[in-house]
């Protein structure tokens, strides 16, 4: 299964990627999780990504592309794989397609979750993620069972950098900006499917998982 998902700032990529890879077994690459890793390993990228990310702006393609298409020419994407976060912009799609053509493989799903614009601003800001394992809670709708602890790992819970009032609102724009067209990208395509976001994470998931046995 070639998953890709699609859909604005706190829609709930993350929450899904979770459980979709855990279902279908694939791995979870996540452009945004790749960029954090950088930024906490202090590498010459996560330095470079900081400095965008922090602005609520595009990480520039050419630092972009080239770390996906090598993350997926390992082995572990050899029977599938989900990418959250990437494509964000018509370039990277087209980049994509063209590694997949080279790999002589094919995408079987786009998954656009949504969500209404005025919604994404509480889920943003409310988000806390595990400083150790990554995973996603949020202190309203989704909160831990102990308050600032991790329940899969223990680890600290804190807030991402650039989840602030200042940078929400230009990610948002962003995303209406330069990620929308990719709706119409993939619908050429035919391969998209819409998922209501605004629902419990179990029933959108549940809408997940039958939009991508359908697939199957
Ligand atoms: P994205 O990866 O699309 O930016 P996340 O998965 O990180 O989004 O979700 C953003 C925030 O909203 C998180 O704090 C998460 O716990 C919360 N969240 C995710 N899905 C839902 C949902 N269906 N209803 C309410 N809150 C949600
Ligand atoms: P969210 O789903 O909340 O927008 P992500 O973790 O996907 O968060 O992305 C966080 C930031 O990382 C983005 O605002 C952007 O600066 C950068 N980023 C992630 N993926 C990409 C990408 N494919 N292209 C350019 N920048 C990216
Ligand atoms: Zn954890």
């Amino acid at each position: 299964m070639r998953i890709i998902l699609l859909g604005p700032p706190g829609a709930g990529k993350g929450t899904q990627a979770a459980r979709i890879v855990e279902k279908y077994e694939i791995p979870h690459i996540s452009t945004g999780d790749i960029f954090r890793q950088n930024i906490k390993d202090g590498t010459e990228l996560g330095t470079k990504a900081k400095e965008y990310m922090d602005q609520g702006k595009l990480v520039p393609d050419e630092l972009t592309v080239g770390l996906v298409s090598d993350r997926l020419a390992k082995d572990d994407c050899k029977n599938g794989f989900m990418l959250d976060g990437f494509p964000r912009n018509v370039t990277q799609a087209v980049h994509l397609d063209e590694f997949l053509r080279g790999e002589g493989i094919k995408l079987d799903s786009v998954i656009n979750i949504e969500v209404d614009k005025d919604k994404l601003v509480n889920r943003i800001i409310g988000r806390r993620i595990c400083k150790d394992c990554g995973a996603t809670f949020h202190v309203e709708f989704n909160p831990p069972k102990v308050e600032g602890v991790c329940d899969l790992c223990g680890g600290e819970l804190m807030q991402r950098a650039d989840d602030t009032e200042a940078t929400v609102s230009k990610r948002i724009q962003v995303y209406l900006d330069q990620t929308t067209p990719l709706i119409d990208y993939y619908s050429t395509q035919k391969i998209i499917k819409d998922i209501d976001g605004d629902q419990d994470i179990d029933k959108v998931f549940e809408d997940i998982s039958s939009a991508l046995d359908n697939v199957k």
